[in-house]
């Protein structure tokens, strides 16, 4: 039977949503506060620089289905694009994710044998690391922690690394090879005419109303539609009544400057505490365009997170994963609402999981 559903969210969670629920024969309309589509994957065209900002940061769609790879492609065609990260660090640049030309760089040594022989000399006995940057010392040593750890992480934490849990950290991705690829999946690359046409494809057809806040007409949307899907915070739909989960967030400052490259990369880490950043994206090296004279870029400043900012990496705590259980528990009681992506399940996604998790839910709510 045809259902009518709101779908509250134009990000990849609510428009996969909408637009397989309208396909399978549903009554779909999609609201976002927000005014435009696509969510935090949302680019805007830059004219000057003839590319696509990606105006919440740098977006790589990659993926390892292909499954979700072929459904993305019904949407948009991919560049080729690789991602392949410098790191800057007092005035050297070092190919990152760390591998072996990185080891190059910093300790001069040329082959896996090498390599592995220099890296355990400088791990530095510690029994039991009780923090974070213990935790680097005994595992990668010193080198390797202060250019490529100690200063970012203090700035996207807003914490020392010795304040900073051991349990934070788990592995430090090291190759022991030549390759610079940031990520080991098979499918990589970015849209071509940006992510925003991609969103405009699947919510064809489908009504949309962008400018609109679920919450200040909920009891009007809750009576009107036989189901909800929010894709928002979990616990603003319950006025948070248990109390604000925590996030980290991020400030973005985008420039138009005057010139035909200004970094040679579409993405450096900016790795030392005293630059403010930690990251620039130059937007012509995602779209792999060049032929404008001016350029895109984007600094990206880590920012402590206040209700009303933008809510972009959750903040792993015991303490917060207990108040989302709750929040959860409370969620089971209205089976009306579904709360799913990245803010409904406070939980960092990557868009392939993000357009995975909506497919199983929809699979999930026409078969019941
Ligand atoms: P969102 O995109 O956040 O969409 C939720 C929407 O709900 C928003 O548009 C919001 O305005 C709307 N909303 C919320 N509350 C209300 C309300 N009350 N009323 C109406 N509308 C509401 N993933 C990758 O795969 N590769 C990457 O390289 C990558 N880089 C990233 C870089 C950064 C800086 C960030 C923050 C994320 C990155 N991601 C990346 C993850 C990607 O952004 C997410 O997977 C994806 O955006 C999640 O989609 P979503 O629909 O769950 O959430």
């Amino acid at each position: 039977m045809s259902k009518s559903f709101l779908i509250v969210g134009a990000g990849f969670y609510g428009a996969t949503c909408a637009r397989e629920l309208t396909d399978a024969g549903h009554r779909c309309t999609v609201i976002d506060k927000r005014t435009h589509i696509g969510g935090n994957c949302y680019t805007r065209y830059v004219e000057e620089a003839n590319c696509h900002e990606h105006h919440y940061g740098a977006h790589i769609f990659h993926t390892n289905s292909q499954r979700i790879w072929d459904y993305v492609n019904r949407f948009a065609r991919f560049n080729h694009y690789i991602n392949r990260v410098k790191v800057s660090h007092r005035e050297k640049i070092y190919s990152f994710p760390i591998n072996l030309f990185t080891l190059y760089q910093v300790f001069g040594v040329k082959t896996p044998q090498e390599a592995i022989a220099c890296l355990e000399k400088k791990k530095i006995p510690i029994v039991k690391p009780k923090n974070m940057e213990e935790w680097c010392l005994a595992n990668v040593g010193r080198e390797i922690y202060e250019i490529f750890i100690e200063g970012y992480s203090t700035k996207q934490w807003d914490k020392h690394p010795r304040d900073l849990p051991a349990s934070i950290i788990r592995r430090i991705p090291m190759r022991l090879n030549f390759d610079d690829n940031y990520f080991n999946d098979r499918y990589q690359g970015i849209p071509i005419g940006g992510y925003t046409s991609i969103f405009e494809k699947m919510l064809e057809g489908i009504p949309l109303e962008l400018n609109v806040d679920f919450h200040k007409e909920r009891d009007f949307f809750l009576r009107k539609f036989d189901q909800v899907i929010f894709t928002g915070p979990i616990d603003s739909f319950f006025d948070y009544s248990l109390g604000h989960l925590e996030y980290r967030s991020l400030r973005f400052d985008h420039q138009v400057l005057n010139s035909p490259d200004y970094q040679g990369n579409a993405v450096f880490n900016h790795t030392e505490a005293i630059v403010p950043y930690t990251r620039t994206y130059e937007h012509k090296h995602f779209d792999l365009n060049y032929s404008a004279t001016k350029t895109a870029i984007t600094f990206e400043y880590p920012e402590k997170w206040t209700p009303g900012k933008i809510e972009i990496y959750p903040v792993n705590t015991d303490e917060n994963q207990n108040l989302f259980l709750k929040y959860q528990a409370y969620a089971k009681d209205l089976p009306k609402v579904t709360f799913g992506g990245r803010l409904g399940q406070y939980r960092y996604y990557d868009m392939h999981q993000v357009i995975g998790a909506a497919l199983e839910k929809v699979k999930f709510l026409t078969q019941s």
